[in-house]
C-alpha cells in the first residue's frame, strides 16, 4: 500500500504563516501519538520533501478503518510553501474552475470529449498561479462577468487545490471523517483532501 497517498491541503493558509503552523501541526500530531519525530523516506513519493514523520501508536485514531492487521501506515510528509496540488498522476492542470463572483464554470478538460486540458482556457489559470506562486498574488479575469478573481478563490473541480502547507499521508488506509473535521479544525482553515497513486 505504499504508493497510495491521501493528502490534506490547507486552501486558506498564507505562504507567510505556512511554516509557523506547519510546526504547530507537527507538535499537535505528534502529541496526538498520530506520528513521530522519526523520519523516513521509506514508500513516499512526494514531490516537494524526501522524508516524512513516522507513524506514531496511536495512528489507527485517524484512519476510517484499522481492521486490516496488514495494511500499516508509512511517512506523512508536510509540505510547506505555495503550491498546486493534483491528485492524479501526470496532471498539472485543474479540470474546471468556477468563479465565485458569478458562479459560472470554465470548462478546462471536456470530459468525455477530452482527456486534455484546452491549453488556451488553462493559460490565464496557470500564468495566475504561477505569479500567485512568486509573489502570493494572482488573478484570473472571468471570461464571464469580468471581474478579476484572485486564484485562491477560484473553486477548482475535484482534486485540484492551491494552498501553502499540505499533508500526504503515504501508504495510511483512508482518513476517518472525523480526522478530516479534526484536522480542519486545528489548522483553522478550510481543508480540501484528495487520494492518488503514485
Ligand atoms: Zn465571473
Amino acid at each position: 500500500m505504499g504508493d497510495y497517498f491521501e493528502r490534506v491541503v490547507d486552501v486558506e493558509v498564507t505562504g507567510e504563516e505556512a511554516g509557523l503552523l506547519a510546526d504547530r501541526m507537527v507538535d499537535w500530531l505528534v502529541s496526538e501519538g498520530l506520528i513521530t519525530r522519526e523520519t523516513s523516506s521509506d514508500g513516499m513519493y512526494s514531490l516537494q520533501v524526501d522524508v516524512g514523520y513516522e507513524p506514531g501508536p496511536n495512528w489507527a485514531r485517524a484512519v476510517a478503518d484499522s481492521s486490516d492487521p496488514s495494511w500499516i501506515p508509512g511517512p506523512v510528509a508536510v509540505i510547506v510553501g505555495r503550491d498546486s496540488h493534483v491528485g492524479g498522476q501526470g496532471m498539472s492542470e485543474a479540470d474546471s474552475a468556477t468563479c465565485p463572483r458569478c458562479d459560472t464554470t470554465t470548462v478546462i478538460i471536456d470530459y468525455p470529449n477530452e482527456w486534455e486540458a484546452n491549453q488556451q482556457v488553462w493559460q490565464p489559470f496557470s500564468d495566475g498561479i504561477d505569479t500567485w506562486k512568486e509573489t502570493g498574488e494572482g488573478s484570473v479575469t472571468c471570461s464571464s462577468c469580468e471581474a478579476s478573481v484572485p486564484v485562491t478563490e477560484w473553486l477548482y473541480g475535484s482534486g485540484f487545490a492551491l494552498g501553502a502547507l499540505a499533508f500526504d499521508f503515504w501508504g495510511w488506509p483512508p482518513l476517518g471523517v472525523s480526522f478530516h473535521a479534526e484536522l480542519s479544525e486545528q489548522l483553522r482553515h478550510r481543508i480540501d483532501v484528495h487520494t492518488g497513486k503514485f
